[in-house]
């Protein structure tokens, strides 16, 4: 046993290995796998396993690489990326959640978006960038 990893770490030596990016993949490769369990039509079946296809390619190749650094600036590349689309999503729940309880207005006058608290009937909001007063139910 001992032999066969000494085999594979030699194997692997100055190759670039696994990486978030990789694993990404890897997740995208299982999901087109089970979508493709349950999928009836034959293009969209098609289409799955030519992506699934590429993907163990890609991911073979991006392992076993010897060019390290082309390879880390891919994965720094997907790393913002998902960051990006993290703090999207962040940023939506963050809004629902501000939605149950306020009311969220938008000034006339400068487009400032202005939260009011639910619940407090008729009342009168002064935008707090520009001054302007408008009423709005709450
Ligand atoms: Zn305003």
């Amino acid at each position: 046993m001992n032999k066969i990893r000494e085999a594979f770490q030699r194997f692997m030596y100055g190759r670039y290995g696994s990486d978030r990016l990789n694993q990404a993949m890897l997740i995208v490769f299982l999901v087109c796998a089970m979508l493709d369990i349950f999928v009836d039509n034959v293009y969209f079946s098609v289409l799955l396993t030519s992506w699934e296809f590429l993907l163990v390619i890609l991911i073979y190749f991006r392992v076993f690489s010897r060019n390290i650094s082309k390879r880390y600036a891919e994965n720094q590349k997907y790393l913002a990326l998902e960051n990006k689309v993290r703090r999207f999503f962040g940023k939506t729940k963050y809004i629902q959640q501000q939605r149950k309880d306020f009311h969220i207005y938008t000034c006339p006058q400068c487009k400032q978006k202005i939260r009011i608290p639910k619940g407090k009937g008729k009342i009168s909001v002064r935008c707090p960038k520009c001054g302007a007063e408008f009423v709005k139910n709450s």
